[in-house]
């Protein structure tokens, strides 16, 4: 395996699968089967899920909702996500222990490095829930300083297009693949990738990105491996 600890960056609006809305079942089922692949290599794996899919501060906001408070609920809704593919890992036999930026008994320890880092080393999937913490950022933000505290090799940002693009694939069908980019590059030409909080933590401390389709099967394992799937940006 090219990487031996990793962080998965999932959103939460991947987790509403084909019903639009809330946590389908068989896509938590899908990616903890994902998961396991790579756990079964006995690759350390920690997880940061998004909470789009049941609550943004931003979108509370706009609808009246005060903005901290919008986004400590965007905060509670990454737990119970965390929640979700705590379970459904459990289901296939994977030890996994959630930890958060708000700690919240008896169901979720606050985040410590130590502590995070001893889990993987134990053999647990350390699913890493509540964004950072704080209001104003995003679980993307989240992803690269946990991925950073827990010394992660490279950050795995699980999405459901094929990687980087010189333009929307979803609604530019010219719009080309890039197999890597340079920091720098991917600045220069404005490509979003991650936010700009999120994708300085990454290029100030070396982080390796690699975005990637993680609704194919099997390619989780791939890019772990070191195979040519998605696009690296390091
Ligand atoms: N959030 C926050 N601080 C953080 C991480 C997340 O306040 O460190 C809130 C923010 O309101 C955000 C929501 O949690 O809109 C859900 O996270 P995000 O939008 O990143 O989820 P995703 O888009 O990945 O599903």
């Amino acid at each position: 395996m090219k990487y031996t600890r990793i962080l998965l960056k999932l959103s939460g609006e991947a987790l509403e699968g084909a019903q639009g809305y809330g946590i389908d079942p068989k896509r938590l089922a899908g990616y903890a089967a994902e998961i396991k692949t790579i756990v079964d290599e006995n690759v350390q794996v920690a997880i940061v899920i998004g909470g789009g899919n049941i609550f943004r501060g931003l979108q509370g906001s706009a609808e009246g909702v005060d903005r901290v408070q919008g986004d400590y609920m965007g905060m509670l809704a990454t737990v119970i996500n965390s929640m979700a593919l705590q379970d459904a890992l459990g289901k296939l036999g994977i030890r996994s222990k959630l930890l958060g930026g708000i700690a919240i008994d008896p169901i979720c320890e606050r985040m410590s490095r130590v502590r995070a880092i001893e889990y993987l080393e134990q053999g647990n999937v350390a699913i890493i829930s509540g964004g950072t913490g704080n209001p104003y950022f995003t679980t993307d933000t989240a992803s690269a300083l946990r991925a950073v505290e827990i010394k992660a090799d490279v950050i795995l940002k699980g999405t459901r297009v094929e990687g980087v693009y010189n333009a929307d694939p979803e609604k530019d069908p010219t719009a080309t693949k890039y197999d890597t980019l340079s920091f720098e590059e991917a600045y220069e030409k404005g490509l979003k990738i991650m936010d700009l909080t999120a994708f300085t933590l990454c290029k100030e401390n070396n982080l390796p990105i690699v975005v990637f389709n993680m609704n194919t099967p099997g390619n989780l394992k791939k890019v772990v491996k070191g195979e040519k799937v998605g696009t690296v940006v390091s």
